[in-house]
């Protein structure tokens, strides 16, 4: 028996990336995804791989996860093709990365409107159903900028902290209705994300060499990695957490260094 056989699950933000990953987990362990995605040709041929690599039922839906409507509209369209969603992936986020005092006003909006607002809107929209339904399983991906500051790098790890919160709040609030809510922490994982960070540095290579520098197991993470972790959560096999995150950063945010 697959680990997600007969679940229906929406992942946001899974053209690509992180996103893309948990997707195919979840389609080759037996859920019909909804990839609900800003650019929406990006969407369908994501959709449209991992349709042919697991023979799993897919659905592109154009979302932007700062709209409300946008992402009420795609679990609607997700439901009318497969049924009621069982688990949400909250996993369209974006970095924004600036110095406090010469940051814009624009520059913080945008930051929260996709990092803590989409997730709010995706929890907003499948958790009228999940709570009549008595289960369901909601997945925030944060990051290991929940719990550490990197300097340069706000207002991202202030809306990634108000991630767990989100998380913690919610897990409660809808744990006697049977609904799960938890969080995934990554550290450094190789998507476009981090090669655009690289990239925009004074030097990417060196760049790239100091971040696997402070990797304690010689290397950064892989979206897989992020997935099998999804998977669990999603799944039956973690009835009894809820309101936690698991940190998937093979142990980078417990290594001192100065
Ligand atoms: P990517 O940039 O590779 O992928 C993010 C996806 O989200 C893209 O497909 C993007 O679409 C989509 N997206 C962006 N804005 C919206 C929106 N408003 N509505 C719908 N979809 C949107 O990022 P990653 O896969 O690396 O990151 C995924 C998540 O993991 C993010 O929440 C990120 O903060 C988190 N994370 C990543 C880490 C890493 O090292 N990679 C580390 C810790 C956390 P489009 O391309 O069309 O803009």
């Amino acid at each position: 028996m697959k680990r997600l056989q007969g679940k229906v699950a929406l992942v946001t933000g899974a053209g690509r990336g992180i996103g893309a990953a948990i997707a195919t987990a979840f389609a080759r362990e037996g859920a019909a995804v909804v990839l609900a995605e800003l650019d929406v040709e990006t969407a369908q041929r994501t959709a449209a791989d991992i349709a042919a690599q697991t023979g799993g039922k897919t659905l592109a839906v154009q979302t932007d996860v700062t709209q409300s409507a946008s992402v009420q509209r795609a679990v609607s369209e997700g439901e009318n093709a497969f049924g009621p969603v069982d688990v949400l992936v909250n996993n369209a986020g974006i970095n924004v990365f600036c110095d406090p005092l010469t940051m814009t006003d624009d520059d913080w909006r945008r930051c929260f409107a996709v990092d803590l607002d989409g997730v709010w809107n995706g929890c907003r929209a499948v958790l009228p159903g999940m709570v009549e339904r008595g289960a369901g399983s909601i997945v925030n991906i944060a990051s290991t900028h929940s719990f550490k500051i990197i300097p340069g790098c706000f207002p991202y790890p202030v809306a990634k902290h108000g991630v767990i919160g989100l998380t913690r709040a919610l897990g409660i609030e809808y744990a006697p209705r049977n609904v799960r809510v938890n969080a995934i922490a990554p550290g450094y994982i190789e998507t476009q994300l981090t090669r655009d960070w690289w990239d925009g540095q004074a030097d990417p290579a060196a760049a790239k060499q100091a971040t696997l520098d402070l990797q304690p197991m010689g290397r950064i993470g892989k979206p897989e990695e992020v997935a099998m972790t999804a998977v669990f959560l999603a799944s039956d096999e973690a009835p009894f957490i809820n309101a936690s995150c698991i940190t998937v950063d093979g142990g980078r945010s417990a290594l001192y260094h100065d």
